[in-house]
């Protein structure tokens, strides 16, 4: 699969109808999650043919497809999910934007997509970020969520991967990922329906996954839970993750403990983050297999004292109850443990850059 020889510069085609100056303050005011789009989106094509091309940021508008397009039939499609951060002086920054592109080209191998190079990544990202500056909130917790993705485009209905492919970033102001503050979620252990299995897709970020969660996750609202957690395909027996978080177990001697990447598990970049901050910061911590047995026995003997979820929409997030058919676990008193706030205000300090950036993990976009 073939890239073109020119680098992808993703120029600017400027909207002529940009939203305007008093909507967009009164978005910005109370944005939401995932509800209001900014004024431009990043845009290639790839074809067999010819590589990457057609590259631009360009104003932000409905797509074209062809019924027949391969992705509305056989889900050939893949996603990031990354944010931009003002920082206090005004400047905007992304945190760790190549582990995104880096993941991207992972999760386009496993679904047979054309590769983006990380210096088209970065670029499109910068572009979008760059034209849509105004819409990036200032104050809070509040960000540029940035949506790349991948997406067959191809009218054919043989099953083959497709000869052409169309790239997006799409950009959602976010404010606090929890509007009422930060409480514990509840999550339903789902026993019925696994998440991805070994050799599937579950290591990479692809919709498909994300389609075959959302039945376990109703379920899990239905028994008045927030959230819905996964266990291994084979045994039935070892955490996985969340529908769309990775999962850590803090113990009662101060270490911190997340489930080992086995192939079906999504190898979060907070999750990798924490594993860094949490060492530096002289914190034991291990990958290792957890059994939902280790589970239940640890927060009943009070050798696990917190358990959090993590990823980038909702940063750090503690976990408050597990439901089970078995019953019900209650985790720390519908509180944020000591350890879950100290990991979730370092990774927030770095990424408001209220903190030194010692790995070089922030890249300055505007
Ligand atoms: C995106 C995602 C995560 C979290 O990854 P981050 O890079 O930390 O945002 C975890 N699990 C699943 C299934 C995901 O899709």
């Amino acid at each position: 699969m073939s890239a073109t020889s020119t680098a992808l510069e993703f120029a600017l085609r400027p909207s002529t109808t940009p939203v305007a100056q008093v909507r967009r303050e009164e978005i910005l005011a109370s944005p939401g999650f995932g509800n209001h789009f900014t004024d431009h989106m990043a845009t290639a094509t790839w074809t067999a043919d010819a590589g990457w091309h057609d590259d631009a940021v360009v104003p932000y508008a409905p797509l074209t497809l062809d019924p027949a397009a391969a992705v509305l039939h056989y889900a050939q499609e893949i996603f990031e999910g990354l944010k931009a951060y003002r920082h206090g002086d005004g400047s905007v920054w992304a945190f760790r934007p190549e582990a995104n592109a880096a993941r991207l080209a992972r999760s386009a191998r496993r679904l047979a997509l054309p590769e983006l190079p990380e210096a088209a990544f970065l670029a499109s990202v910068e572009q979008l970020v760059r034209a849509d500056e105004a819409w990036v909130p200032t104050g809070g917790e509040s960000s540029l969520y940035l949506r790349p993705f991948m997406i067959a485009t191809e009218a054919f209905l043989g099953v083959r991967p497709a000869r052409e492919v169309r790239y997006l970033v799409i950009a959602s102001p976010a404010g606090s990922y929890f509007s009422g503050g930060l409480k514990p979620v509840s999550i339903w252990l789902s026993e019925d329906y696994t998440r991805a299995a070994p050799g599937g897709t579950g290591a990479a970020k692809c919709g498909g996954n994300y389609a075959a969660s959302l039945l376990p996750q109703q379920e899990a609202v239905a028994q008045g839970c927030d959230q819905v957690c996964f266990l291994d395909a084979a045994e039935h027996r070892w955490v996985e993750e969340l529908g769309g978080m990775n999962l850590y177990f803090v113990h009662d001697d101060g270490s911190i403990v997340t489930p080992a990447l086995s192939g079906s598990i999504l190898e979060g970049i907070t999750r990798s983050s924490i594993l860094q901050l949490a060492a530096d910061a002289g914190r034991k911590v291990e990958e290792r297999r957890i059994g939902i047995d280790e589970w239940r026995e640890g927060v009943q003997s009070g050798r696990i004292t917190e358990v959090f979820a993590c990823g980038t929409a909702a940063v750090v997030t503690p976990v408050g109850r597990l439901v089970s058919r078995e019953g019900e676990l209650v985790h720390g008193g519908g509180e944020i443990g000591e350890v879950t706030q100290s990991i979730r205000t370092a990774l927030l300090d770095l990424q408001y850059g209220r903190a030194e950036d010692t790995h070089g993990w922030m890249r300055r976009l505007v």
